[in-house]
């Protein structure tokens, strides 16, 4: 292709996404295709001749955008959101056209810079204590995932640790990545110990934190690292991070702090008190602007009090990577501070985000939808049929319908079962969880497309298809 058939054909793929974009709305939420039905839609054998790429985009309108779940779509509320925005999306583009692989300093001075300075942004952004920030010791990076980050900050902990039977500690509500990484780095599932929680907010015990891991060190284990979480996938639980970081200080354990979706919310004053006891006592943090900040997959960023151990881990030095700049030690390496090698310029996107919001639109955003998730929820409290979860601390709220005279596995029958028409009906799409005993609704307004219409309109269709399959129970 051409640069000149790339402008023709960009100029397309542009009008293409704003088009979508402008009418995602009127596409049922969630694909309403059958498994296999994409694939039986396609070739089975690629094309021995080149085909004009008009035909590409005749098959997306054909066969991809039927089987597309439309995460952008205002009336999405499953899971937690995938944000994606214009500047995010032209910052992928421009990251694209450069076609750059920032794996050393020297194979892109900008790729480095630009993300450094960006993640320094981000921190300030987040009130982040200033030692997150690059300098001597600190830093932060960008990550594919929060997951990937886990495992970068459990080989950083492991090597602080020096050799042993390490221990990781979770609780039961902590994402299930803390427990890939273990198995990952070869710590093993087995040593990962799962501390108990508060029955009534789901957020980590530390007292029995501090016995885990003195039972742990009696027994001759290495207690390695400890994940807190802040805002849980399952229900945005908050871990007492200042009092599972004293334990942590106590036993030198390294602790890390997840907050993969909420950390982002950071931005606006008012729930700074999510980053409590993060100055203080985290040796490692990562949020994912993916998730809530306007940023398209992927871009999660994680930061470290001290990159060395993550460094001593994570540093090859092969002959064919060798180069002047590197050895001057003047300059980050990113590729020492991630798994793969090779990386994308992914600076370019958040870069693009934080400089066409600015501080106050970002803070705008998550304001927006902290106020519509608490609209939702003044609805589920007023309505007798339901029952609300009365933690919604960010935008995701959780609720249960009633079922009068249902035993619990009846309830948790009915509750799937309402869940299912719903998004089965294209007009909402939300998802559950398994919370205090009992299937749970999780309603996550994250779209900077969700007006307060969508959310009464959501409202409404959950409580008309309550009403149909209560009616369809008594028959
Ligand atoms: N941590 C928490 C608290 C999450 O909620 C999630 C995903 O929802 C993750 C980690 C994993 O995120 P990622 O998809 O960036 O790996």
């Amino acid at each position: 292709m051409t640069p000149e058939q790339f402008r023709a054909h960009g100029r397309k793929v542009v009008d293409w996404i704003a088009d979508y974009l402008a009418s995602v709305e009127e596409h049922p939420v969630r694909a309403q295709v059958s498994p296999g039905e994409v694939r039986a839609a396609l070739p089975a054998h690629p094309p021995e001749h080149g085909e004009p790429f008009d035909a590409v985009l005749a098959d997306l309108d054909r066969v991809v955008l039927p089987g597309i779940t439309h995460w952008q779509h205002p009336s999405f509320f499953a899971y937690f959101p995938a944000n994606a925005s214009g500047p995010a999306m032209l910052g992928d583009l421009l990251s694209s056209g450069l076609g750059v692989q920032g794996m050393l300093w020297a194979t892109s001075p900008a790729c480095t810079e630009l993300e450094t300075v960006v993640v320094d942004w981000l921190a300030e952004l987040l009130d982040l204590p200033s030692r997150f920030r690059t300098d001597e010791r600190g830093g932060g990076v960008i990550q594919d995932s929060a997951s990937g980050a886990a495992v970068v900050a459990l080989l950083a902990a492991r090597q602080r640790a020096g050799e042993g039977r390490h221990r990781v500690y979770v609780s039961s509500q902590t994402h299930s990545s803390l427990e890939k990484a273990a198995r990952v780095t070869g710590i093993g599932a087995e040593n990962v110990r799962v501390v108990d929680v508060d029955p009534g907010s789901l957020a980590m015990d530390p007292e029995h934190l501090d016995r885990l891991i003195t039972e742990d060190l009696a027994w001759g284990f290495v207690p390695t690292l400890v994940c807190a979480t802040i805002g849980t996938t399952s229900t945005t639980a908050v871990d007492p991070v200042p009092r599972i970081g004293e334990v942590c200080r106590d036993h030198g354990v390294w602790l890390h702090v997840d907050a993969a979706y909420a950390g982002v919310a950071a931005v606006c004053p008012e729930f700074r008190w999510c980053n409590d006891g993060v100055a203080e006592y985290a040796d490692s943090y990562v949020t994912d602007p993916h998730k809530w900040l306007l940023t398209n997959f992927d871009c999660s960023v994680l930061w470290l009090g001290d990159r060395a151990p993550m460094v001593e881990a994570l540093s090859i030095l092969p002959e064919y990577l060798r180069n002047a700049a590197s050895s001057s030690g003047e300059v980050i390496d990113y590729r020492d501070w991630q798994v793969p090698l090779g990386r994308r310029f992914r600076a370019l996107k958040l870069w693009s985000v934080i400089r066409w919001y600015g501080a106050e639109g970002l803070r705008a955003h998550i304001r927006r939808c902290g106020d519509l998730a608490d609209r939702f929820a003044d609805l589920v409290a007023a309505d007798p049929r339901f029952d609300l979860d009365p933690h919604h601390p960010f935008g995701l709220v959780c609720f249960r319908p009633r079922w009068p005279g249902a035993s619990q596995a009846e309830s948790d029958a009915a509750t799937t079962e309402l869940m299912e028409r719903l998004n089965d009906s294209g007009e909402l799409y939300l998802s559950h969880t398994r919370a205090r005993g009992h299937v749970v609704l999780r309603f996550a307004v994250g779209s900077p497309a969700t007006e307060a219409r969508h959310i009464d309109a959501a409202w409404q269709r959950i409580a008309a298809e309550y009403d149909a399959v209560m009616a369809e129970r008594k028959d």
